[in-house]
């Protein structure tokens, strides 16, 4: 028996893995792979037990805990249970610009049910001329008397046919360019909305992503989230704390092909003798387990200093650059060490690996990070 570093410990572990075989994740993140759906049973029994409000303020229905502890319990979700489910449990994190800046009614009538998993809210920034570039984005949102007409295209959203509402940011035309993203929340049954999912990805497929089309929508002005041209400072504080907490989500799920793939070699012979025998392997393993331990600390350390208050937006950034990376390679190690199974879609490692490559893209692309990470550094804009 090989020596494991400590999980991490949290007071609500025992009833989260209780959870976790109740709902039998595990097993659910491996077919929602192969039939990829939103899933919509798993979401609402997530929002009874209230894994889904982790950080949210018990005023709102959450359990308003501090930020390390959440990673922690994301980071042991992921490894129980793949990405699927921690991300979905991120999810009123993802859409807490609706939280902190929607009126009552708003928070009422679609964050409160958000997080007892009763209504789905997405997020949708990206369209087909901008992306990492988000300040670039076209979508328009003129004001018309009590209303406000959204023409435009989002692209590349997570949930385009699924979610209920959306999060939605626009240009409302004003005075200042650099002051005109807005953001609204867009209920996806209106008039003049089109939604289509597109081909599958590489991974995360329950998400089913695709375009949402907006020919002249017309949203009551009480759907605003905030004030007019704030919505990019919004969206951009919000992601400060997602990188952090998709860090440990990435870090979790690598812990997992790491764990099996540590006990695998042991028992595996070749060449007359346990593969952990041979320093090809064993190095790389010894490698990947250190820097999980070192990553998933600067991760903590990081989500400390949010908790505080502290401007972590670098920390943040190099967090999840760093946590893709080495979970990537670790996962790339896991399925190395497996053969020609761990290339094969019978063991998990493979789904784990495409589903944490989206890491390097989605909330921020690695350059993207590291390009902020950089001005910062040298105090440039
Ligand atoms: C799984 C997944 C879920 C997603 N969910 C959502 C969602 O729910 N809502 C939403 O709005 N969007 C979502 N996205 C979209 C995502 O936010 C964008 O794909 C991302 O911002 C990159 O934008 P882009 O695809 O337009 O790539 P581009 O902006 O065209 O960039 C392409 C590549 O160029 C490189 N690059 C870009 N800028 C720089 C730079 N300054 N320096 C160096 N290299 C650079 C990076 O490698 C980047 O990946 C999701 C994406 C994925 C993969």
């Amino acid at each position: 028996m090989a020596h494991l570093p400590a999980l991490p410990d949290d007071p609500l572990r025992e009833e989260m893995e209780t959870s976790i075989e109740r709902l039998d994740l595990a097993r659910r993140y491996r077919a929602l792979d192969r039939a990829p759906a939103f899933p919509r049973t798993e979401f609402r029994a997530m929002g009874e037990a209230g894994w889904l409000g982790l950080r949210t303020a018990r005023g709102l229905g959450g359990r308003e805990l501090p930020l390390p502890r959440v990673g922690n319990l994301l980071f042991l979700l992921a490894r129980s249970s793949g990405t699927t489910f921690a991300k979905l449990a991120l999810q009123p994190e993802f859409c807490s610009v609706l939280a902190e800046q929607g009126s009552e009614e708003l928070v009422g009538a679609w964050f409160r049910p958000l997080v007892r998993g009763e209504r789905l809210v997405g997020n949708q920034l990206t369209e087909p001329s901008a992306g990492s570039d988000a300040a670039a984005i076209a979508m328009r949102a003129r004001r018309l008397g009590d209303a406000y007409v959204l023409d435009g295209e989002k692209s590349e959203v997570a949930f385009a046919e699924e979610a209920e509402a959306a999060i939605v940011y626009a240009r409302v035309p004003g005075a200042d360019p650099k002051r005109e993203i807005t953001a609204f929340l867009v209920p996806q049954d209106l008039p003049g909305i089109t939604r289509a999912a597109g081909p599958p990805d590489l991974g995360e497929r329950w998400m089913r992503r695709g375009t949402v089309r907006y020919s002249g929508v017309r949203l009551p002005a009480s759907y605003r989230i905030g004030a007019e041209g704030h919505g990019f400072d919004y969206v951009r504080r919000e992601l400060v704390r997602e990188r952090a907490l998709l860090a440990a989500i990435y870090l979790g799920v690598a812990r997992a092909s790491w764990e099996e793939t540590v006990a695998h070699v042991e028992r595996r012979v070749a060449f007359g003798g346990p593969l952990s025998a041979q320093e090809a392997v064993a190095f790389p393993l010894v490698g990947d387990g250190g820097r999980l331990e070192a990553v998933g600390l600067y991760v903590q350390r990081t989500l400390e200093r949010l908790d505080r208050g502290e401007d972590a937006e670098t920390d943040s950034a190099i967090a999840k650059w760093m946590a893709t990376d080495v979970a990537l390679e670790t996962l790339d190690h896991a399925i190395q060490f497996h053969g020609g199974r761990g290339y094969s879609g019978e063991l998990p490692h493979e789904q784990r690996y495409r589903d944490v490559r989206s890491g390097r893209i989605a909330h921020g692309p690695s350059e993207v990070l590291l390009a902020l990470a950089a001005r910062r550094l040298w105090h440039r804009g």
